[in-house]
């Protein structure tokens, strides 16, 4: 079995460029250039370069004594959240901002719900001193509003999305519609393994840092040439298909992802993809997603924002209908739970995305020699009002017990 992308940009049944006809000669010529110039030794160089000095790579593999302590097996954590920014978004945004610039675009576009794929993005252009338009839902704007000051004070436009809920859907329609005005001199930076052929495997290539560490990193470490667990959290897909990169092919290591249950899986309120979804078209490529009986994306819920999207990458469909990665699904509170008991017992506050990740290991079984690797994709700073909220009101709720 072959995980990789085919020639015509599928994974299986997944994946593919389903773009509006006047998108298609761009998105074409994307997909003719693209592994040309990731290969080329010179972009290699300066990517290597930026991502050492400015991105603060490699991230370290830490031993957790307190996860390990807690599963009975081995529990490494894959510390992207050290990385400049704070989490694992900068990896691709500057692949792809050096890679418009070899393309010789002028220009860079980008939608970005909670913040977080915007400030990636708006720092690459800073470095790369490309201007940058951002699109974000007018509700989103305010729901965080210190990433619209981050993303102003790094030099970006902010451009609100006026239209239908006014949230990252809508974000994303008037960042597409930008880019076909503009198809020549524009890039359009996605933030996840998600959207038409070339974006979901350009994007897992360039979090594949993640996992090409790991092949030095586990065997310094355990002595093992292979994990025998790889687990991340799953929005789109990116953090995961990184630390998933390099052991796809090998089926001694087990791939898990974390989906987010949200309030539950029959609650109504879920982001679970693999679990409550149905095969379709959505955002420019052929994936699953939640989805009413007549087609229409349904609004995800979870408690994290990076977590919160309907649907996943097309790598990831094709991975959970193989078999080749098992799919577990994590609520808010599991989430939640995981986060602070690792704040508390090993001092560092994980973002809720990767909670989740962290969440999951309790779905599984282990053995006392398993090296288990969690990619801790971002820091929790961001999340502290969330997290503060919920043990105040889980403690007032045990004092009324
Ligand atoms: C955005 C984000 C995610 C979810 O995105 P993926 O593409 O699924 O990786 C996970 N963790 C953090 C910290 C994020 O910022």
């Amino acid at each position: 079995m072959n995980y990789q992308v085919d020639e015509n940009g599928f994974y299986g049944p997944y994946g593919g460029a389903y773009v509006p006809e006047v998108l298609f000669s761009t998105v074409q010529n994307l997909s003719q250039s693209y592994q040309g110039i990731l290969d080329d030794p010179e972009f290699k160089k300066e990517l290597s370069r930026l991502l050492k000095l400015y991105v603060g790579r490699e991230t370290p593999l830490y031993p957790s004594p307190y996860l390990s302590g807690l599963h009975q097996t081995n529990v490494f954590l894959k510390r992207e959240d050290l990385c400049h920014s704070g989490a694992h978004k900068i990896n691709n945004t500057l692949g792809q901002v050096l890679l418009a610039k070899r393309l010789g675009k002028t220009r860079i576009v980008a939608e970005t719900g909670a913040g977080s794929h915007g400030v990636a993005t708006a720092m690459a252009c800073a470095l790369l001193k490309l201007p940058c338009f951002i699109y974000m839902g007018e509700v989103d704007m305010k729901r965080q509003f210190p990433n619209v000051e981050r993303m102003r004070l790094l030099g970006a436009t902010v451009v609100p999305a006026l239209s239908g809920s006014k949230t990252l859907k809508d974000a994303t329609n008037e960042a597409f519609r930008d880019w076909i005005n503009n198809p020549v001199d524009t890039f359009y930076v996605i933030g996840s393994v998600v959207g038409p052929h070339p974006y979901p495997d350009m994007v897992a290539q360039f979090q594949s840092v993640i996992s090409k560490e790991l092949i030095q990193q586990v065997p310094d470490l355990t002595g093992k040439e292979v994990p025998d667990y790889v687990i991340a959290c799953v929005g789109g897909g990116s953090n995961a298909a990184g630390s998933f990169y390099h052991f796809l092919d090998n089926p001694a290591v087990k791939l898990v992802a974390a989906e987010a249950a949200g309030k539950g899986l029959d609650s109504g309120f879920t982001a679970a993809a693999t679990f409550r979804g149905k095969s379709g078209i959505l955002h420019g490529s052929k994936t699953k997603f939640m989805q009413t009986n007549e087609g229409q994306v349904l609004e995800a819920h979870s408690i994290s924002a990076g977590l919160d999207y309907p649907g996943i990458g097309p790598l990831h469909a094709w991975l959970h209908d193989t078999g080749r990665a098992q799919f577990v699904a994590v609520t808010d509170e599991e989430a939640l739970d995981a986060g602070i008991a690792l704040s508390q017992k090993e001092g560092i506050i994980p973002a809720i995305e990767s909670a989740h990740a962290l969440a999951a290991l309790s779905h599984l079984d282990f053995k006392p020699t398993d090296v288990v690797v969690v990619c801790l994709s971002g820091r929790g700073d961001k999340d502290l009002e969330t997290y503060i909220q919920y043990s105040t009101s889980k403690k007032s709720s045990h004092d009324q017990i």
